[in-house]
């Protein structure tokens, strides 16, 4: 993103911070739907081009507002055509997003943080330590840079039908940003993204799980990756303070409240640690009976891991004695690990490291709000 000016960058407010914002401009609320409409469905970034809008209202909204993205430094594309970005923010950081095409869909991975602090020992963002939460804009402006970059056109078919937060950051550890932000993504007259579609994916914030099934409503994806609390505690730190037996109560009470169909459970395939059979009997016992679905990961390598990704036939026999246990689950194709866009590998680039990590000795509480 260009260094941060007076302006009021629209990307950064919802619709009803839109009307606002025109009401305070002396125009009607109305306004900021024809705003949101060109913003978001036609992804326009240059106020000139909204021609429904009286040419002087453009012009002083130009003179105070601006709609400002992250900006491209690099893109990458991977032999299965999977796309990464490194983006610029302010100051020197950067943040990677990642386009994931299928057959009828197409999937944009977004950051949520600069780093992370949640620690996780297999994931390499961790090993970059933590910077800061993104702003709502820095958020939203991923998707509408993305829609840019992959040459969306506002008549032809969506290019993005889903996003999910599991890029870089622990969204829930931005509550206060990323819920906005989804809700953009979910205007009927902007993204107009459906609400299974937008999927939040959490390694365990367990207030603000149970604080977003009363206040939004998208899709729920857990990390949970060991199924008892000794071996979780020891590879998703935020485990010693929210264990398990809490986390998925608050997944139930997130079930019910939001009618949804299920939860999400990731699970990442480690080579000898939490891929043996007595792993998945474990999560059946967790798991069987209660609306989960499990997605297990292979391990995607990065520099300096200990870790090693399961063979694939453990990997396949997990899933095996999931299916008989009656707990449905499917194993995630790899997608962009030669450009390093796979799950766990984006690393972006993190200045002024501030935070205690929390998988180091002393649990610290972490500041989930920048003030
Ligand atoms: N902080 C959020 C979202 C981040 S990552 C969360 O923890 O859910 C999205 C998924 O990739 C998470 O399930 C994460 O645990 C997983 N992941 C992290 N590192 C990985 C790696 N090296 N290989 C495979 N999956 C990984």
């Amino acid at each position: 993103m260009a260094e941060a000016t007076t302006k009021t960058n629209l990307l950064g407010l919802t619709r009803a911070g839109l009307e606002e914002f025109v009401t305070a401009m002396g125009e009607k609320p109305f306004r900021a739907r024809q705003l949101v409409k060109w913003i978001y469905r036609r992804a326009t970034g240059d106020f000139a081009a909204m021609t429904d809008l009286g040419k002087d209202f453009r012009h002083r909204l130009a003179e105070i507002a601006e709609i400002r993205a992250p900006e491209v430094i690099t893109e990458q594309v991977s032999a299965d055509g999977t796309r990464k970005w490194l983006l610029r923010l302010e100051s020197g950081q950067a943040i990677e997003m990642v386009f994931i095409p299928e057959p009828g869909r197409g999937t944009l991975c977004i950051s949520s943080q600069i780093g992370c602090a949640m620690d996780c020992t297999f994931c390499s963002t961790a090993q970059q330590g933590f910077n800061r939460n993104l702003e709502v804009a820095e958020i939203v402006g991923q998707v509408w840079l993305a829609n840019r970059e992959l040459g969306y056109s506002p008549d032809g078919d969506r290019v993005i039908t889903n996003v999910v937060f599991m890029g870089m950051g622990e969204p829930l550890a931005n509550y206060r940003n990323v819920v906005p932000a989804a809700e953009l993504m979910m205007d009927d007259l902007g993204l107009d993204l459906s609400r299974r579609r937008v999927t939040v994916s959490t390694s365990g914030l367990v207030p603000q799980m149970i604080r977003i099934a009363e206040e939004t409503n998208v899709a729920l994806a857990v990390s949970l990756h060991a199924p008892n609390d000794e071996l979780r505690s020891q590879i998703v730190p935020i485990n010693r303070r929210h264990p398990i037996a809490q986390l998925l109560a608050a997944c139930w009470h997130y079930v019910e409240k939001q009618n949804a169909r299920s939860v999400t459970f990731e699970y990442v395939m480690l080579d000898e640690i939490n891929d043996r059979p007595e792993h998945a009997r474990q999560l059946v016992t967790l798991l069987r009976g209660h609306p989960a679905k499990v997605n297990l990961i292979p391990f995607n390598a990065f520099p300096g891991t200990q870790y090693r990704r399961s063979s694939e036939a453990a990997i396949e026999r997990f899933r095996d004695l999931l299916h008989k246990g009656g707990v449905i689950a499917t194993i995630r194709r790899t997608r962009g690990d030669d450009i390093d866009a796979a799950c766990g590998q984006l690393v972006g680039r993190v200045n002024d490291r501030v935070m205690t990590r929390l998988g180091q000795k002393t649990l610290i509480p972490i500041s989930v709000e920048r003030t």
